[in-house]
């Protein structure tokens, strides 16, 4: 099976996210309590198990009595509040009084509201009679059986509103990723130190970290020298399959020049490289390799590049891992506040910006200045990365261009 994978030796952004999704099935489901599902993907469709509402209710804080009942003055026999189960029969002439929710105690009834009725010494008498019945009917906003949310569908706070109404309480969600992130570079020092001379802090630890959670996941962290050897021997677990791993992501050494060995490191570690670079610039000397079910990543340094790596291409096998029915990233389209300062280059290029929806409701987007892949100070700003063709030069201000917002995980 490990043999049919095809090899692409320099991949475009779409043949990349293709392959990345096909190699990823979702994981082994569990089911999780409705407090912790929040932002992750049901695995099974959803269906009513009941009517909703269960039983007739009524919409308002009234008074029910026979629809048929052509009475203007009624005698209250009963007062319902929520929750209430008092089933009876009204005759000609009975109303009770009724709360917002409460059951309706027979069929045929329709409710009047407070507000039209002059209620005194244990009577009533109606100001007029609406048509409306202002009751809320059994299975009217959902019929047992019926498909409510369907698999692959994200949690949210609504959905998961629903799934409590229904005591659907362990909705079954794939598994997080088991991830291990190792990071080399012997120019860095954790972030809380002062770097000496040549050295520089680590901010890519940082990055993945927040990344990942906005995923939920919690990655197995490593800072290693920058010596394959050593990166072997701290991988020893993953390569000797000790240590279950989903993803190995390695920060750094993903080029060609003579310290980088992550291509090496991974082969070692029992990964086919399946992608060896893509035609995209940032994150252009990207590796990916594959081991049976697991997937690594390796990333160049460069901070810019490991966020073009980690929104584009990481997040596209995090969600197929998830069960999101399209995983790959889902391109926007906008229109160009102002014109990128477009070096033609001869590869795509993946250019910083920000998205926005203005008040006539149009999706512009304004590319942010930056130097070169090792620029930092730009993801402070960006919030969503656009799709510049090769050889692109002078884009017009209103051109409709193809952008990725990075403000979300789906
Ligand atoms: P590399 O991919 O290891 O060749 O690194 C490329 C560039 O990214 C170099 O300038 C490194 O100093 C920088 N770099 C590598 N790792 C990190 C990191 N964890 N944090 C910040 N910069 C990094
Ligand atoms: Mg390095």
């Amino acid at each position: 099976m490990e043999s049919n994978v095809p090899t692409i030796a320099e991949a475009s952004i779409d043949e990349a996210c293709r392959c990345i999704a096909g190699l990823c099935s979702p994981l082994e489901a569990e089911p999780v309590p409705l407090t912790q599902a929040s932002g992750r993907c049901l695995r099974d469709s959803v269906v009513a198990p009941e009517d909703l509402p269960p039983f007739d209710r009524s919409a308002m804080d009234g008074y029910a009595f026979r629809h048929d009942d052509p009475s203007i003055r009624f005698v209250v026999v009963d007062r319902l509040r929520a929750g209430d189960w008092r089933p009876r029969a009204l005759r000609i002439g009975e109303a009770v009084a009724i709360a917002t929710g409460a059951a309706l105690p027979s069929a045929g009834l329709q409710v009047i509201p407070r507000e039209l009725v002059i209620e005194q010494e244990g009577a009533i008498e109606l100001r007029q009679r609406p048509n409306e019945r202002y009751i809320r009917r059994q299975g009217e906003d959902a019929h047992a059986g019926t498909v409510l949310a369907r698999a692959g569908t994200r949690l949210n706070a609504g959905i998961l509103a629903l799934l409590a109404s229904l005591g659907y309480t362990q909705p079954r969600v794939a598994r997080k990723p088991i991830v291990w992130h190792i990071l080399t570079g012997d120019e860095l020092v954790e972030p809380d130190q002062v770097p000496g001379p040549g050295q520089i802090r680590d901010s890519n630890a940082t990055l993945v970290r927040a990344l990942l959670a906005e995923h939920g996941i919690v990655p197995h962290q490593i800072r290693l020298p920058e010596d394959e050897m050593t990166c072997l021997r701290a991988l020893e677990p993953v390569r000797r399959n000790e240590q279950p791993v989903d993803l190995l992501l390695c920060s750094g050494g993903a080029s060609v020049g003579p310290h980088d060995f992550t291509r090496s490191l991974l082969t070692t570690c029992g990964f086919d490289i399946v992608i060896h670079k893509v035609q995209a610039r940032p994150g252009r000397p990207l590796i990916v390799g594959r081991r049976k079910s697991a997937l690594a990543f390796g990333l160049p340094g460069n901070p810019l590049a490991h966020f073009v790596c980690l929104q584009i291409y990481v997040r596209t096998a995090l969600r197929a891992w998830e069960g999101v029915p399209n995983p790959e990233p889902c391109w926007r389209t906008g229109r160009l506040a102002a014109p990128p300062a477009t070096k033609s280059a001869p590869v795509e290029t993946l250019w910083p910006a920000r998205w926005q929806v203005t008040p006539t409701g149009m999706v512009e987007l304004e590319p942010l200045p930056w130097q070169s892949s090792g620029d930092l100070t730009v993801l402070a700003s960006a919030n969503a990365l656009i799709r510049v063709p090769p050889h692109t030069i002078n884009w017009e201000v209103g051109t409709l261009v193809r952008f990725l917002p990075t403000d979300s995980v789906s």
